[in-house]
């Protein structure tokens, strides 16, 4: 039975990847071990993490830039205190586009002046703020290019010479933009490459050493550089099998291949839910993210047929987060176009029920 599984994280894996990181764990690369019964420092591990490492900075198009790429564990909730502890010495600017931009603010203030650039608190995070103002002086920018709960993404990057940092946890390998605009991105593996327990870490050399507070050892960026990952023991599961997910990014198109069926499976779904009179958007239809479509039912009394609807359809996780309500539908990388066929499907199917 076919799953159409639309959860916003963490969330469907390639068919393939799940059955190759699978068979590993059994027997690696016909090892007769298991590849989490193995050292880190072995040679077929060594090796993983160079494929993950290296197809990440090409797949982004950003080999010999230098970028440098680390598979870090904390989520991508350590790096909102990582890249303050790492680089705020005065003062960062924050673009706060709602809950995970609330919460990197939160920690960064622990380690030096906060300015938030913009926010769209005011409407309950349904747009993303434009036409801010950028103080030269800041040590960094910080932006969330998507925004995981509220279904909004940003789609042109401010203009600035100050160094831009991104959460990208939820649109990472999603679309192709000019990746070396940034000098870090950050992104929890759960939403589009791999099972969480790991957080890719993308980051140009150059803006490091220039804070003056000493660093814990697991808190600095330069120390997981020189240690290529693996100061200490890394996740080795979720490192393995984002390293499928990028693989099978690769052979499948790379981010160019990839962008073009998100985009026919976003325009899917948003166009039903403006032609179908029994739902509304969520988000301002300028910065509707192409990963998380939000959305709700005019009319609540239709919710448990709906509801049952979807279920009797094999839908899964389409419940909207609790801070927007509604639904949620989640069309990351690995949700094939089929499954938006779907679920449309049922959205038209309940104009004839109700
Ligand atoms: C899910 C998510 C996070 C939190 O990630 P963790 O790995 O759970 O810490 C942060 N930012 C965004 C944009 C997310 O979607």
């Amino acid at each position: 039975m076919k799953i159409h599984n639309f959860s916003a994280g963490p969330s469907i894996l390639p068919k393939e990847v799940m059955k190759k990181a699978s068979d590993a764990v059994l027997n690696l690369n016909n090892s007769g071990l298991s590849l989490i019964e193995i050292s880190h420092r072995s040679k077929d591990f060594v090796e993983i993490m160079n494929r993950a490492t290296s197809l990440s900075l090409e797949l982004l198009n950003l080999e010999n830039k230098g970028y440098k790429a680390l598979f870090l564990q904390g989520g991508a909730s350590l790096q909102f205190l990582m890249t303050a502890y790492n680089l705020l010495n005065n003062k960062a600017g924050y673009l706060n586009t709602g809950s995970w931009s609330t919460k990197a603010i939160k920690e960064a203030r622990l380690f030096g002046d906060v300015v938030e650039l913009a926010s769209s608190k005011d409407k309950n995070f349904n747009y993303i703020p434009k036409g801010y103002d950028i103080n030269p002086s800041l040590d960094y920018v910080h932006l969330t290019t998507n925004n995981t709960i509220f279904g909004t993404q940003i789609k042109t990057l401010p203009k600035t010479d100050v160094p831009l940092i991104a959460d990208m946890s939820s649109d990472i390998f999603s679309k192709s933009i000019d990746f070396s605009k940034f000098s870090l991105i950050y992104a929890g593996a759960q939403k589009n490459m791999g099972p969480s327990g790991t957080t890719l870490v993308i980051i140009k050399e150059d803006i490091l050493g220039k804070v003056n507070r000493v660093i814990p050892s697991m808190l600095d960026y330069k120390i997981h550089i020189d240690k290529e990952s693996m100061f200490n023991t890394p996740p080795v599961f979720p490192v393995y099998t984002c390293m499928l997910t990028l693989n099978w990014l690769k052979e499948n198109g790379g981010i160019t291949a990839i962008e073009s069926k998100n985009s026919k499976k976003a325009s899917l779904i948003y166009n039903e839910i403006d032609s179908n009179e029994l739902f509304e958007g969520f988000a301002a239809t300028e910065d509707r993210s192409s990963m998380n479509a939000t959305f709700s039912l005019r009319n609540l009394k239709h919710k448990e047929t709906f509801d049952k609807m979807c279920q009797n359809a094999n839908i899964s996780g389409v419940n909207g987060h609790r801070s927007v309500g509604g639904y949620r539908a989640s069309i990351y990388n690995a949700l094939d176009i089929s499954s938006v066929n779907v679920l449309v499907e049922v959205m038209k199917e309940l104009k004839n029920k109700v």
